[in-house]
């Protein structure tokens, strides 16, 4: 349990992105964000479930989300461009992006598991957060306090038998922070690793389908984290890997 109580005005005036912002814990993550004063963009693949967070933020809150309808699998080359176009438009400034959409993929192993399964899951969970964060940098330069998040995973700090292109796309993706990390840190930008652990959603149901859910935490319960690493009170934090199940608190860096 999480000593962080942040302030209701933490994230005002700050734009952040949350990539796979229809389900789960980015779509908790998104509307968090807001009640805590950001202007979210929503990133994903379904318009009706984005449509949907969306009226639950202006609902809820003051501020005024915008829609990213984009499937991360369709981010190649040609519309790297596109897409780099549109986003530069809308997004004057980035304070933040949380990198949370993923695949899960097969649970096989390595023998047994389809080639263009594999690539799907390593372009999603990697190649598409990698053109996403290179297109947005110049948005983020312009914010004095900018936060990147990228999501992880247990099995991307240990692998583990049958986790396939999912596992060997957290540990990539725990590359990737690690060298923007570096390349960033005499900048305004802070880059940071985040695994959420087992938790109440869709994805976690697939993967283990004989758990009851009630004995896990639901996303709610690790937004002290999620709010953290996205506002100021962790300026100076860079290249840290956080756990949400055990992190106790601000002090609690890894
Ligand atoms: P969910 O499957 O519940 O949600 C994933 C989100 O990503 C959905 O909004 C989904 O969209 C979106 N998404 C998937 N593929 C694409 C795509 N091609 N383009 C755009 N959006 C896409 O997952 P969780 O909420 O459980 O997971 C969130 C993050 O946390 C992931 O990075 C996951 O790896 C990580 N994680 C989760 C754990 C858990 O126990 N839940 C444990 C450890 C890590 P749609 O609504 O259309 O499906």
């Amino acid at each position: 349990m999480s000593s962080y109580r942040p302030r209701k005005t933490l994230l005002a005036s700050r734009t952040i992105l949350v990539t796979g912002a229809s389900d789960g814990i980015g779509r908790v993550a998104a509307t968090t964000y807001a009640q805590y004063g950001a202007t979210v963009l929503l990133l994903g693949r379904d318009r009706k479930k984005l449509e949907a967070v969306n009226d639950e933020i202006t609902s809820s809150t003051d501020t005024s989300p915008l829609i990213i309808p984009f499937d991360l699998a369709k981010l190649h080359a040609q519309s790297e461009a596109e897409l780099t176009e549109s986003l530069q438009d809308a997004i004057e400034q980035l304070d933040g992006i949380l990198h949370n959409a993923s695949l899960l993929g097969s649970k096989l192993p390595v023998a047994h598991y389809p080639s263009n399964e594999w690539e799907t899951v390593m372009h999603v969970n990697v190649n598409a957060a990698f053109v996403l964060t290179k297109a947005l940098l110049p948005a983020l330069e312009r914010s004095s306090d900018a936060s990147v998040i990228f999501t992880s995973s247990g099995v991307g700090r240990k692998g583990r038998a049958y986790w396939g292109a999912y596992a060997v796309s957290k540990f990539a993706t725990e590359g990737m922070m690690e060298v923007l990390a570096d390349e960033l840190s005499d900048t305004n930008i802070r880059v940071n690793s985040l695994n959420p652990g087992g938790t109440r959603t869709a994805m976690r149901a697939t993967a283990y389908p004989a758990e009851d859910p009630m004995t896990l935490p639901t996303p709610q319960e690790h937004m002290p984290l999620y709010l953290y690493l996205m506002g100021p009170d962790s300026q100076g934090i860079n290249g840290a890997k956080f756990d949400a199940p055990s992190w106790k608190g601000p002090s609690d860096v890894h």
